[in-house]
């Protein structure tokens, strides 16, 4: 059985204190949410006060990228280690701004994923086609693309600590969500090529959101989706009442 999982990716938004202020609301609004799993990734300057406001609750925190490289001549970049010690569990990695924004490879995708492994890290791997791409009808051989690469360093019995999010890149803060069909097809994909990398038993294990302009109003179609298990959200994670509320309907609660 696997627990949904939700993501709220606040991008570059909020500072410390209006994160603190954000979390502090969303807590008290959802109390004890035992049947979702909440992931909270703030930038990196409001992780630590949000680490701080979140400890011994069960709101998780992560962080939306890191480095590879432990320390050292790396400016402006942020380790795994770094993470862990503000309190991260998970880390966002290869989201489609930090590939099509910044141009990271595949390659380096790879290295991160490895690296926050090494560091006890939960990555949440973000793959997902460009709308050229679907429309060339590429969407299959770009996920699979960025999956074989993402976990070539990735061993059988650490996958089910991944979480992947399918996320079309047309979709994220378009307001143009997939249909929870098209989304199923593609999270089906993902998991078939997951048991071909592995075994069917382990890509059973492994949790799988959708990510793309999801609402409170439409989050339940893509949880009622046989292999959608959650979703990784921008635009409505920036307000703790819309959040709460997009919580609160992925269970039908
Ligand atoms: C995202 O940033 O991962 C995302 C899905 O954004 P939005 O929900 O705003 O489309």
């Amino acid at each position: 059985m696997r627990k949904p999982v939700i993501g709220g990716n606040w991008k570059m938004n909020k500072t410390p204190q209006e994160g603190v202020e954000l979390v502090a609301e969303l807590r008290d609004d959802l109390g004890d949410m035992a049947d979702v799993e909440v992931i909270i990734c703030p930038p990196y300057p409001a992780l630590l006060p949000i680490g701080s406001e979140l400890a011994g609750g069960n709101i998780k925190l992560g962080a939306q990228d890191l480095y590879w490289e432990k320390e050292g001549a790396f400016t402006g970049q942020v380790s795994p280690g770094m993470l862990r010690a503000c309190g991260c569990q998970y880390v966002i990695i290869g989201h489609s701004e930090r590939r099509h924004v910044f141009g990271e490879t595949d390659a380096q995708v790879a290295k991160k994923v490895r690296a926050a492994l090494d560091e006890g890290l939960k990555p949440i791997l973000c793959v997902g086609e460009l709308l050229a791409e679907r429309e060339a009808g590429e969407t299959e051989i770009v996920v699979k693309r960025q999956l074989e690469a993402a976990l070539a360093g990735v061993r059988g019995e650490e996958i089910s600590t991944l979480v992947i999010a399918y996320e079309p890149v047309w979709a994220i803060g378009t307001g143009r969500a997939s249909t929870a069909e098209d989304a199923q097809d593609v999270a089906h994909f993902i998991r078939r090529t997951l048991a071909g990398l592995y075994d069917r038993e382990k890509s059973e294990a492994v949790r799988i959101q959708y990510g793309g302009s999801v609402k409170p109003e439409n989050v339940k179609f893509y949880l009622a989706e046989a292999d959608i298990d959650g979703a990784l959200v921008g635009g409505a994670s920036l307000k703790a009442a819309v959040f709460a509320q997009l919580i609160r309907n992925s269970t039908g609660r």
